[in-house]
């Protein structure tokens, strides 16, 4: 089945007691059992609900994989999934992950004698400089937050495996529409839904999906012994937002190439980042391995003023964290997303002050692209 039949039905049949064609929202913290032992495989609602269930089978099915686990937001998904590291051991990552991932693995998980490396793995000859006997964990993020850094999956699996050690990618960014990282090699995927899955801007919540079954089972164990897991309406919310991925993803992606094409021709612009740009230097490796580019694209304005009179000029595009709503979001990565980025990591990053990030949304391409030329002419 296509994409956009496995997102309407995958994980959702039509509801047995009353023939509800959505599923609905299993609002109970329990479940009757007829007798000892004796139920309909629901238990306690930490542990089992047929919503978050639903869910977690959709998600699952639109990366490929057998099993999901559902959170309540991207970050407790990752810190879940490093649950899977034990003390003693070993993971490498990518120097330019989401903030709070470099917070969780820099400040927390590293006090449980799990040690990080964050490298640049978009060089493969650095991630294999990196491994260690003990290493047993590679998390890359690609394309990055905000200057769209691609990560060979392939290579990093082979390199990966040859170790012993598993692959977990976040896929946040391209959603499983653009890129299926498992079609790669790749071990483990998670998301944060908070994005492009459930779409809306309406709620928080993070996924883990894999095919190894002793993972899985770990997975389950730690999600229902740890107890950060989504909420019934949450888990409907997301269940809404990914009937419409196909299409809203269609449209980030032509909105998001568009706004690029724009952006690179503008007088105003020193330099975009994006992969779909032939200029970008990762083109031909983002080519092979995504289906599209998606929306996000970041521009340089050339300076913190510069970067000032597009925020406060522009109307339809909002200032705000956050990415992936069908609305589009403009944010200044230096002092909103990446404030807590040492300064000359930045500066290698390339997020200078004049850098700004947009998450295309879903609105008419003429009129993002009318508000950002009529914010830029406003750039002395
Ligand atoms: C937002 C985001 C996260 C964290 O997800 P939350 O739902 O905010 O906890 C992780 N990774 C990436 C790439 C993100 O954009």
């Amino acid at each position: 089945m296509g994409f956009a039949t496995t997102a309407i039905h995958a994980g959702q049949e039509p509801d047995e007691a009353t023939g509800s064609v959505t599923v609905p929202i299993y609002q109970t913290s329990t479940y009757a059992q007829e007798t000892l032992g004796k139920h309909k495989g629901f238990e306690y609602a930490r542990t089992q609900n047929p919503t978050r269930l639903a869910l977690e089978r959709n998600l699952a099915a639109l990366e490929g994989a057998k099993f999901g686990y559902a959170f309540a937001s991207g970050m407790a998904a990752i810190d879940a999934t490093l649950r899977l590291v034990k003390a003693g051991e070993h993971v490498i990552v990518s120097d330019n992950t989401y903030g709070g991932t470099f917070r969780l693995f820099s400040r927390i998980l590293s006090n449980y004698n799990i040690e990080f490396d964050f490298v640049d793995t978009s060089d493969i000859t650095k991630v294999e400089a990196a491994i260690r006997t003990n290493t047993r964990m590679v998390f890359v993020e690609t394309p990055t937050n905000p200057v769209m850094i691609v990560t060979d999956l392939q290579a990093v699996s082979d390199v990966a495996h040859r170790a012993g050690a598993r692959v977990v990618c976040d896929n946040t960014f391209m959603s499983p529409y653009l890129q299926r990282p498992l079609d790669f090699g790749v071990d483990i995927v998670v998301h944060s839904t908070t994005k492009y899955l459930n779409g809306h801007s309406d709620g928080v919540g993070g996924i883990v999906v894999l095919n190894d079954e002793e993972d899985a089972e770990w997975l389950a164990f730690v999600q229902n012994s740890v107890g950060a897991i989504l909420s019934p309406f949450d888990s409907w919310l997301v269940l809404r937002g990914t009937k419409t991925l196909a299409l809203r993803m269609e449209q980030h992606d032509r909105s998001g190439r568009a706004v690029a094409a724009f952006l690179e021709e503008h007088p105003k612009v020193q330099k975009i980042y994006y992969p779909g740009s032939l200029s970008h230097r990762q083109h031909d490796l983002a080519k092979r391995q995504q289906k599209g580019f998606g929306g996000m694209v970041a521009f340089d304005v050339g300076s913190l003023e510069n970067a000032r009179i597009v925020f406060e000029s522009v109307k339809l595009c909002t200032l705000a964290e956050s990415l992936g709503g069908v609305e589009t979001l403009i944010s200044h990565p230096a002092t909103m997303t990446h404030a807590s980025v040492l300064p000359e990591t930045r500066a290698r990053l390339g997020i200078t002050e004049g850098l700004v990030r947009i998450s295309v949304g879903i609105e008419d391409t003429d009129d993002i692209i009318a508000d950002l030329d009529q914010a830029l002419e406003k750039i002395k």
